[in-house]
């Protein structure tokens, strides 16, 4: 079954982009069927896949805008292995835009709900082809990012280990609750990345138990350590694997791959344990968690991965 994942969070250069390409590259070295989309006007999931933003005249601006199938604007990249949905500043004018399609009357609820209907449409049409597919968001909690969390099945959240990281989260997980509420009840937190990690940095290690015990199982094992190669592979348009397929940064992303696919095939074994036989009982069965969580039915607990982040009665001196 094909995995949509938004890599998101709003706090700027955490390494979102990092993430998504050589995630993406380390997922096909393990034969995995790969799509990423460049929700961000930056475009630099573009660059950083070896293709030329400012010469792709289709992009995923237009997708959004439902002028055109994403069959007809994605490109593969030769250094990563995968297919690509580009993106180029013409997104930035998405934000207004999408505000005032068709009719300048038409309000914010409309129009989003009309570009996730696009957004959506266009990511079923071709989401057979793939096993994953990765939607790069932007630094902001826009319209654009709302977008990836309301077409993916979940969200990966880079973040680095620093003190106004914790704050930052709480923000998404807010925000990834009131779209579960409204938007996308199924959204789930694929999981929380540790990245430009620094094991000799106190502060870095305090974050990383903070993160460990308000997400637990939802924080991956794997560690990004701060590497030089994913640095400078960007600029050669290449994911490290490419560049130095030995090197931390590009072992690092491999070992988070293998986690990633793990997750995947212990999510299918449990969705498989509780799928109904054909020829049950009539009991009605219980829902089928979507991802080892439950997904519906069961708000209380579904929400159970959020649970630390609710909002704690003040605690007396
Ligand atoms: P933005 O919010 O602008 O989209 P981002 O969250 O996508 O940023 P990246 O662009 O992936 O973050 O990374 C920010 C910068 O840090 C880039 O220059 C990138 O090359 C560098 N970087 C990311 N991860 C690492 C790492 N593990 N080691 C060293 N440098 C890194
Ligand atoms: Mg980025």
């Amino acid at each position: 079954m094909t995995r949509i994942i938004a890599v998101a969070n709003q706090k700027g250069g955490v390494g979102k982009t990092t993430t998504t390409v050589n995630l993406a590259a380390s997922l096909v070295a393990m034969k995995r069927k790969v799509l990423v989309i460049d929700l961000d006007p930056q475009g630099n999931a573009t660059t950083g896949s070896g293709i030329d933003k400012r010469a792709r005249k289709r992009t995923v601006y237009h997708v959004l805008l439902g002028e055109t199938d994403i069959a007809d604007v994605r490109v593969h990249s030769e250094t990563g292995g995968f297919d690509l949905v580009p993106a180029n500043r013409e997104l930035a004018g998405a934000e207004v835009e999408l505000v005032d399609l068709p009719e300048r009357e038409m309000r914010l609820k409309d129009a989003l709900a009309e570009a996730l209907r696009q957004m959506r449409a266009a990511i079923d049409a071709i989401a057979g082809d793939y096993d994953f597919i990765f939607l790069d968001c932007p630094p902001s909690l826009s319209l654009l990012t709302l977008n990836g969390l309301c077409a993916a099945d979940s969200v990966l959240i880079p973040m680095q280990c620093e003190y106004y990281a914790l704050e930052g989260l709480s923000d998404l997980v807010q925000t990834i609750k009131k779209v579960r509420a409204h938007l996308n009840p199924t959204l789930e937190i694929e999981g929380l990345l540790r990245t430009m990690y620094d094991p000799r940095n106190t502060l870095a290690l305090n974050v990383a138990a903070e993160l460990e015990r308000h997400f637990g199982e939802r924080l991956y094992r794997t560690v990004i350590p701060r590497n030089v190669r994913l640095a400078e592979a960007p600029s050669h348009g290449v994911p490290a694997l490419t560049l130095e397929a030995k090197s931390k940064g590009a072992l690092a992303y491999l070992a988070l791959a293998g986690e990633v696919v793990r997750r995947m095939e212990a999510r299918d074994r449990a969705h498989a344990a509780v799928a109904p036989e054909p020829a049950a009982t009539e009991q009605p069965s219980a829902p089928v968690p979507h991802d080892g969580l439950p997904a519906s039915g069961a708000p209380e607990q579904s929400t159970a991965a959020l649970e630390p982040f609710r909002d704690q009665p003040e605690q007396s001196p």
